[in-house]
């Protein structure tokens, strides 16, 4: 199959173009040119008024918008599952922090991301955000690769081989975002880690220097009950409160976890216009709570979802993300208003765009949008007899059965093969670092 850069007609058999939310169009497909979106029509007019153009056959399946995946940490991906059955902080400061400090590179680095984004990529999501050192490699593989990435470039005061100080960190983050300044599918943020981890007059400053920068924050806030009674100890109040004080409480802001949350803090966090990202699996396997999602939808707050890293989860696969908060959101909501699947799907795509500010360009099928699509192949056992394309996608297996993704119109994955890497290669790689990791 070609990329979708000369005029292109995908034929589809149900289309989800996300905005509006709960639409499924049958036997509708898109035009696609120069890798954006042109035109979306029923097969049979597309067939007819673009008679000239390439045509993509996909009446087996269904094709929506890539999805996102807003938070991560990809080249994790090498300590997948690492630490299991540990809470955050023992996880955190006994098995990961000493852990990164020895074994943290730009080999590990480079290979990690690789893993995730061929992992990713076979489960349907085409954009992610990471979150780690090193972030120009993690850029560059993304380029290479032909990923879209929200590249969150680390800010911690934690020693390792990346960097010594907080002010290394920032430094380099910004040579990072005016390297890739004039890229269209890398787009940094900064990353500061948490306000345990990041120093209040550190926190201040790089929220003053990404409002100068014009770029997004990204940062674990809220993750565990824990944190918000150590936050109570430090500042006096809520981190929400304290960041409210400090005029860090921002629409650029996005807020990881999230747990915890109090009416007030729900209603203040609504009101700034914060956008927050829950990632149920990792918060569940760390014990660290979990997001109220339903609330947060209520209020009207942007929610997108991530896997976090492969050691907190341990894959990659954000379908089933959303079944689990999906499941989870509804577990005793008696309420009308339960969480829908074409509301999570939202989440998993158009929401995650609008959290990294980035909904002109993705998150739905819509002309003058970059062609960030998947295809799943509907002809499987499990997919058929197919009543409802939006509770099909959550509540069965369905990132197994993804069998195309394209980045602006480039394909990057058919059906088991990738287009711009060798998996095989990527694999060897991978094993070659359990005996590095466990020694
Ligand atoms: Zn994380």
């Amino acid at each position: 199959m070609p990329d979708m850069l000369t005029k292109t007609v995908l034929l589809a058999r149900h289309l989800l173009p996300i905005s509006p939310s709960n639409k499924v169009l049958d036997d509708h497909g898109v035009v696609v040119q120069d890798g954006r979106i042109l035109a979306i029509d029923s097969n049979n007019s597309l067939l007819t008024n673009y008679p000239d153009a390439v045509e993509v056959d996909l009446r087996h399946h269904i094709v929506m918008p890539g999805l996102i995946n807003a938070h991560g940490h990809l080249p994790m991906s090498l300590m997948r599952g690492i630490g299991d059955g540990k809470k955050l902080d023992t996880w955190l400061r006994d098995i990961i922090w000493p852990l990164e400090a020895n074994i943290v590179s730009r080999d590990f680095v480079a290979t990690g991301t690789e893993l995730a984004i061929a992992e990713m990529l076979s489960l349907g999501v085409t954009t992610a955000s990471d979150m780690y050192y090193f972030p120009d490699v993690t850029a560059a593989v993304a380029i290479k690769l032909g990923f879209r990435a929200q590249i969150a470039f680390p800010i911690i005061e934690l020693p390792n081989l990346y960097s010594n100080t907080v002010d290394e960190c920032i430094h380099r983050g910004i040579e990072l975002s005016d390297d890739y300044r004039s890229t269209t599918t890398i787009h940094p943020a900064f990353g500061p880690h948490s306000t345990y981890a990041v120093p209040s007059d550190v926190l201040i400053r790089v929220f003053t220097l990404a409002a100068e920068i014009g770029i997004p924050v990204q940062m674990h806030l809220h993750e565990t009950e824990q944190e918000v009674r150590i936050a109570h100890e430090q500042f006096g109040q809520s981190s929400i409160e304290y960041l409210d004080q400090h005029g860090m409480l921002v629409p650029e802001l996005q807020a990881v976890h999230m747990t915890a949350l109090s009416r007030d803090e729900i209603a203040r966090v609504a009101e700034r216009g914060v956008k927050v990202i829950h990632c149920p699996y990792s918060n569940l396997k760390l014990g660290s709570g979990s997001c109220p999602i339903a609330e947060l939808y209520d209020a009207g707050i942007t929610l997108a979802l991530g896997t976090d890293g492969a050691a907190s989860n341990n894959a990659l696969d954000l379908l089933s993300e959303a079944r689990l908060a999906l499941l989870l959101a509804n577990d005793g909501n008696e309420s009308p208003t339960r969480v829908s699947p074409a509301q999570i799907l939202e989440s998993a795509t158009l929401g995650g765009a609008r959290a990294l500010g980035l909904e002109a360009e993705i998150g739905s099928i819509e002309p003058g949008k970059a062609a960030d699509l998947i295809a799943i192949d509907i002809d499987k056992p499990g997919m058929q007899p197919l009543f409802d394309a939006h509770t099909q996608l959550i509540h069965t297996s369905a990132a197994s059965h993804v069998s195309h993704a394209w980045v602006e119109g480039k394909l990057l994955y058919e059906n088991g093969s990738y287009k711009r890497l060798d998996v095989e290669e990527i694999v060897a790689s991978a094993k070659t670092w359990r005996e590095k990791v466990l020694a």
